[in-house]
């Protein structure tokens, strides 16, 4: 059990950050409506920057990425907000 733990930990879906910069998300909770995100911190993993903190699009708090929900998840905005990453094509 904690073997496989620690193996699930050291996957990182951190998601990359867009060429552009540019990044959208969407409420998992209220999907449809793409919203654009403030990157407010990246890291450099494999020679490519993926982003570490996203601001809150409705309150601007920093969020981290959450590697479980696969998301950047807001609790202080009174309703839980879960924003996974729009790919752009
Ligand atoms: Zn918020």
């Amino acid at each position: 059990m904690k073997a496989y733990r620690k193996k699930r930990m050291k996957v990182d879906n951190t998601p990359f950050l867009p060429l552009d910069g540019k990044v959208y998300v969407m409420d998992s909770l209220n999907p449809g409506e793409k919203i654009k995100a403030e990157v407010l911190k990246t890291r450099v993993r494999e020679h490519r920057e993926i982003i570490e903190v996203l601001a809150c699009p409705v309150c601007g708090n920093p969020m981290n990425w959450d590697p479980l929900w696969e998301a950047f998840i807001c609790t202080k905005h009174g309703k839980k907000g879960i924003y996974e990453i729009v790919q752009q094509r």
